[in-house]
């Protein structure tokens, strides 16, 4: 349910009716519109019948939810949300963020030496796992702490976003301690307790779409995180299991209008993980912005041919250079920036 103030409700209406909403065992989430505020109750809804909040002063009206997912939805917030992700970096508005580095951090100067090339095309959030979901558990695993630690010393030197995945619920607190942007991977998209676990937390989460999730349920994946209180949410589509054969996944380009249709979450695309080539990845990056991306996450490797993952579907600096001037003037075309 949600309900919706009038414009002109006071300070003292909005939290006399949270204050009301808490008490009757319900769950208050506002949100401060530009025009105006609105609260979204979760909960047993049946006792509003009994207290119905239409009545009380400053509110203009009550809306049901009708979607399963209710703070993640439009209905509850009509203009996207923006989400800052630290050092100047905001995602969801007019700038598409752009994000770059390897699948897995190896050791400090390789991390380093991609986060120079990096950042010398505009691109001020630095990727790489720690802990890696490996399909193989003979693959390499990932550095752990240390690498979290490496990727820490990089971002605060460079002045760069960071993001890592976080795969166990035991690791929420260690990884939350050292990146910007916590990533759930594909295959923990539907892992309820560790998304009930970040939602503990106020870090943002960029949350990757299973591969054989349709959208919605990732909208209820997010739904977990923002009901747990951090609204701090990022979708990410990465491709899903398909017949066709000739890409790792299918880029779901519709996926991208689909969810800013139902949600006013930011929604970035990863081409790398959809094309599995690295020749393919730019098509698909192309294609992420020109549906309207908030960004983009892009593997990218100084020694593609020595990587420890994915060194198929990295780019290496001087192709990703190359790309970057073409999205630039794709963001262009269609009013945004890059
Ligand atoms: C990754 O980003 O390196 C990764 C493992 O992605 P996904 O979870 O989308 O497969
Ligand atoms: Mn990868």
């Amino acid at each position: 349910m949600i309900i919706v103030l009038r414009p002109d409700a006071t300070k003292d209406q909005v939290n006399h009716i949270i204050e009301k909403v808490k008490v009757l065992g319900l769950t208050p989430h506002v949100s401060q519109g530009t025009e105006r505020t609105i609260i979204g109750v979760i909960g047993p809804e049946d006792v509003l019948r009994v207290t119905p909040l239409e009545v009380f002063p400053g509110v203009e009206s009550v809306l049901p939810v009708l979607a399963p997912y209710k703070l993640v939805s439009k209905e509850f917030r009509k203009e996207g949300s923006v989400i800052d992700l630290g050092k100047g970096v905001k995602i969801g508005g007019k700038k598409a963020i752009i994000m770059g580095g390897p699948c897995a951090i190896e050791n400090e100067p390789t991390l380093r030496e991609i986060a120079l090339a990096i950042k010398e095309c505009g691109v001020s959030v630095i990727r790489g796992g720690a802990f890696k979901p490996r399909t193989s558990p003979y693959s390499f695993q990932g550095l752990g702490e240390e690498g979290l630690k490496i990727l820490k010393r990089v971002g605060d030197e460079l002045n760069m976003v960071t993001v890592s995945e976080v795969m166990d619920t035991r690791d929420v607190g260690l990884v939350a301690q050292y990146v910007d942007v916590m990533q759930i991977g594909a295959r923990n998209m539907q892992n309820f307790n560790l998304l009930k676990e970040v939602g503990l937390t106020r870090k943002p989460v960029m949350l990757k779409r299973g591969m054989a999730s349709i959208v919605k349920e990732t909208l209820m994946s997010a739904e977990y995180i923002m009901s747990g209180g951090n609204f701090n949410v990022i979708l990410c589509e990465r491709g899903i299991r398909t017949f066709e054969d000739s890409t790792r996944n299918t880029l779901d380009v519709s996926a991208v209008p689909v969810a800013k249709q139902l949600s006013h979450l930011p929604i970035i695309v990863d081409p790398s993980h959809a094309a599995g080539k690295w020749g393919l990845v730019g098509p698909l990056a192309k294609a992420g912005v020109t549906v309207g991306a908030d960004g983009l996450i892009i593997e990218v490797h100084t020694h593609p041919e020595d990587a420890k993952s994915d060194g198929v579907q990295s780019l290496i600096p001087s192709n990703f250079s190359s790309l970057m001037k073409e999205l630039k003037a794709i963001a262009q075309a269609i009013g945004r920036e890059l």
